[in-house]
């Protein structure tokens, strides 16, 4: 027995000398979803992302994973594994088995854990490790994922997005300043749904991340004033990026190729979308959209292996990708009208696209005692987030999909070369032991 501690003890030394499981520092984290890189290439009116940039790490950007849509990349990101390894592949799935839906977290059953269990969340272990974590408006807080909720979810309410913003904020440093959580997680959707609305380039677009900029502000000023600086390290990033689209223009019409009654159930629109023909009619349903201009059709076993998709248990036998800015429907009839003020109706912004596509790229940030200062790093993917996490948070990862030499060298110095907490322990009880014996 104390053959197998030694061994153990051994183990965890040579894992922080190896990999990401040092630190032990409190942890901000916020996901602002489609968000492109680009977006703060020019800071000159945004103190807020200055004063980040200036003390912290920017990346020149994060590539989502595929599809670069939002569930799939909000999992990645807090699991660190490709979505055919996690399962959360599309914003509506289908379970065939089943036969339930996940309609983008909005129906019950996009509660089933059928949906959230193919992998463990970032805030699951810690919660499982007793180091409580606080949710504000994050996808999936509310759901029971391997038995376990976060100590706190809190659910959007009809307040302005900016000042939800600033509400939670406000409350997550005051619960990580008590000493009370170890992580707090916060969730913001206004850029992405301006970006949908009115497209990347739109004034309403630079207006959102004008207001966002005052929010990080006033996140500035608290985490001087509660004298956070030392203790606290704050991560943020997106899901994905976003393009400009010619919605009613550049659109494939399936009902041109196909008999829409061949097909047994159709799964999302746009950039991406999932088919299941009935079996007799598989073949020429491929053949017959195998034609159609400006668009991919794949079989599930012929998606490419970059794409880390085809894995997945709810993919379809038949998925179509898009070409960047074109947008798949069953007919022009059918798209669905979402008013964007201009009195159209029509979308101008969507993502989904192929990952590598550079309009899909997002952003990331981090700033902290654990990070370097006014440091520019260069890209990273969407996997590699987590490890990043769990290294500053003191969490030894479960395995994952991510890079930890592609973030590695984005820690300051104290925290790659002297990890505080677990070495010292184990060091001391390895000691301890081969003096007793
Ligand atoms: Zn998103
Ligand atoms: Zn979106």
């Amino acid at each position: 027995m104390m053959a197998g501690l030694i061994s153990t003890c051994a183990f965890i030394i040579l894992c922080c000398l190896s990999g990401p499981c040092f630190g032990s520092r409190k942890l901000l984290v916020f996901l602002i979803d489609g968000f492109r890189y680009d977006y703060i290439d020019e800071l000159d009116n945004m103190p807020g992302f200055r004063e980040i940039v200036d003390n912290g790490v920017k990346v020149d950007y994060i590539t989502p994973e595929f599809p670069s849509l939002s569930f799939p990349n909000y999992y990645s990101l807090m699991t660190g594994r490709h979505c055919e390894v996690h399962q959360m592949t599309g914003n509506y799935m289908w379970d065939q088995t089943s036969l339930k839906e996940f309609n983008i977290g909005t129906n019950p059953d996009s509660r089933l854990p059928t949906w959230w269990e193919g992998s463990e969340p970032l805030w699951v272990t810690m919660q499982k490790l007793k180091k409580d974590v606080y949710m504000y408006y994050w996808p999936g807080c509310d759901v029971t994922i391997l038995g376990v909720r976060p100590a706190y979810c809190k659910q959007p309410e009809s307040d302005k997005p900016e000042k939800r913003l600033t509400d939670a904020i406000e409350h997550a440093l005051n619960a990580l300043n008590r000493g009370q959580i170890a992580m707090a997680t916060v969730y913001y959707e206004n850029i992405d749904v301006e970006g949908h609305h009115h497209g990347p380039q739109s004034s309403q677009v630079k207006t959102a991340i004008l207001n966002l900029d005052i929010a990080l502000q006033t996140l500035n000023r608290k985490i001087e004033e509660k004298n956070l600086q030392e203790d606290l390290n704050v991560i943020m990033f997106s899901d994905h990026g976003m393009t400009d689209i010619q919605w009613m223009e550049k659109v494939i019409e399936l009902q041109l190729y196909i008999n829409m009654s061949d097909i047994i159930k159709m799964m999302d629109r746009g950039p991406v979308v999932s088919l299941w023909p009935k079996p007799a009619k598989f073949e020429s349903v491929y053949r017959n959209l195998s034609i159609a201009r400006n668009m991919k059709v794949y079989k599930k076993p012929e998606i490419p292996q970059r794409f880390h998709y085809k894995g997945g248990k709810f993919v379809a036998a038949l998925t179509l990708v898009a070409d960047p800015g074109w947008f798949i429907t069953e007919s022009i009839a059918k798209l669905p009208y979402w008013q964007n003020g201009t009195g159209n109706g029509w979308q101008r912004g969507w993502h989904g696209y192929d990952n590598e596509f550079v309009d899909m790229r997002g952003f990331f940030l981090a700033r902290g005692p654990d990070f370097r200062k006014n440091y520019k790093a260069a890209p990273i993917r969407t996997v590699d987030v987590y490890n990043l996490m769990c290294s500053v948070l003191g969490i030894q990862p479960l395995p994952n999909n991510g890079s930890w030499s592609r973030v590695e060298y984005m820690l300051s110095g104290a925290a790659t070369q002297s990890p505080p907490f677990l070495l010292g322990t184990a060091a001391s009880v390895l000691l301890a032991l081969v003096l007793t014996f």
